[in-house]
């Protein structure tokens, strides 16, 4: 990819700056982490904007982990009380920060801000987005910027032996910590440019005061099919030709070997060499696919055509186990990313150029429609899928042990090319044949393990 980014000159000074502080002053001096929820939340209250105000503080990313991921919300799960106390942490953050409600408020002493955008799917509980703004300028460009992450996930299992809860601490208690760490950082970072001499700004011929309005958006129900963020796109803050770019962030706190994946790098013509040019200075090693449909809501973007990119840190054996613990968050890895994104949504918030977006290929919408409609996939392999494999099959990740796939003798690195004689092209047609079958269904796979071509039969298990 070039390196000759049209941003690299402004985000270098802007970043350096940020690692330079944030090696000396917050990540030295990180109080400690507290796991009990009263305490978290007093701290919360007492200091929303007063520290680092414009440095990633890896001591709030630690509590909001620990809380989000904590027994006591008991994985989050669609309709549970668990997930409701994470959305009221989540708005009450918003509130403190001072971001404006997106909806108007229902209390009866019209007091209250109301962040939620509550919608029911079909067959669900009642739940909630929850949606805080950043109000931008007159003087920017009328597009506003969507910054997303996922707060579900998938609640108890009784019928486990040992540890029954699915706390998430990747799966995405990492994801919405780094939103509100984005949220406060871009919060301060208005307020300070505001006071600025012109003279002191990272780019002073710049209006000041142009900024886009961004919105943070904390999805609900993404874990049963993405439906919080479809229900977002149907029910926008800005429409989607008001809508500049999504950034969504899910599991990024396994930050390992610098890898960063990035999904969805094609759907703007500009964002290789933007994301390129910013990641020069964090050392990442970015992993990218251009077309962004994965298993994560900027797939709701995309499809009504908003260029959207999936940040994500790689699969890991863990995913959708139990065994998503806090401690094994690389807290530094997510320090990182956090200061990353922020400054791609920094970049974004100040471009006042449109994208350019760059459509899926027919075929892969007509794909993707079919999918959809399908409902969501009940059952599963036993492996994590290796995302950075476009097409010409799909590549087996970490497999997970004692599932269908380890008991068959797949490896991580076969590609499965074909199921029940159906070519798989890509993870779409991988999802696609899978909606069709019910845990306890025996399904033939055609696996190419390096030169060899291998017929496998496997059992398919319930999906977690
Ligand atoms: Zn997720």
């Amino acid at each position: 990819m070039s390196s000759r980014s049209p941003i690299t000159a402004i985000s270098t000074s802007i970043v350096a700056g940020a690692i330079l502080a944030c090696t000396t002053i917050s990540c030295l001096q990180s109080p400690p982490v507290s796991t009990s929820k009263d305490a978290q939340i007093q701290q919360t209250n007492s200091s929303p904007i007063e520290s680092s105000p414009h440095i990633c503080d890896i001591s709030r990313l630690e509590r909001d982990v620990a809380f989000f991921a904590s027994d006591d919300l008991a994985g989050r799960g669609l309709g549970s009380a668990g997930l409701q106390t994470a959305q009221n942490y989540i708005a009450e953050r918003f509130r403190l920060l001072g971001l404006k409600p997106a909806y108007p408020d229902k209390s009866s002493s019209g007091k209250h801000a109301d962040y939620f955008q509550e919608f029911t799917a079909h067959g669900y509980p009642a739940t909630a987005n929850v949606i805080g703004i950043l109000p931008g300028t007159e003087n920017a460009s009328s597009q506003a910027i969507v910054i997303g992450a996922h707060i579900d996930h998938l609640g108890t299992d009784p019928q486990l032996t040992g540890d029954q809860i699915f706390n998430g601490a990747e799966d995405n208690a990492s994801g919405v910590a780094a939103l509100l760490e984005i949220a406060r950082l871009l919060t301060n970072w208005r307020v300070d440019l505001k006071n600025t001499p012109n003279s002191l700004k990272d780019n002073p011929t710049a209006d000041p005061l142009a900024l886009r309005t961004i919105i943070f958006a904390v999805f609900s129900a993404e874990e049963v099919g993405l439906l919080g963020s479809q229900h977002y796109v149907r029910n926008p803050v800005t429409p989607a030709s008001a809508t500049l770019a999504m950034i969504n962030l899910d599991s990024v706190g396994r930050l390992r070997d610098d890898q960063l994946y990035v999904f969805g790098t094609g759907s703007a013509q500009e964002m290789p060499s933007i994301l390129d040019g910013l990641s020069q200075a964090y050392n990442f090693n970015l992993i990218t696919q251009s077309s962004g449909i994965g298993a994560s809501d900027q797939n709701s973007f995309l499809t009504t055509e908003i260029p959207a990119i999936h940040f994500f840190t790689g699969p890991h054996e863990d995913y959708h186990k139990v065994s998503d613990e806090i401690d094994k968050v690389n807290f530094a890895g997510l320090e990182r990313v956090t200061n990353y994104a922020s400054e791609l949504a920094r970049y974004l918030a100040y471009r006042h150029r449109p994208l350019t977006y760059v459509p899926g290929s027919k075929q892969q919408q007509i794909k993707i429609e079919k999918m959809n409609k399908k409902g969501n996939r009940k059952v599963s392999i036993g492996f994590m899928p290796d995302f950075a494999m476009e097409s010409g099959g799909v590549k087996v990740g970490p497999v997970f042990p004692g599932g269908p796939a380890a008991e068959v003798g797949i490896q991580t690195g076969d590609i499965i090319v074909a199921i029940d004689n159906e070519v798989v092209d890509s993870l779409i047609d991988y999802s696609t044949i899978l909606r069709d079958h019910a845990p306890g269904d025996t399904i033939s796979l055609t696996i190419k393990r390096g030169a060899e071509s291998l017929p496998l039969k496997v059992v398919l298990q319930e999906r977690k």
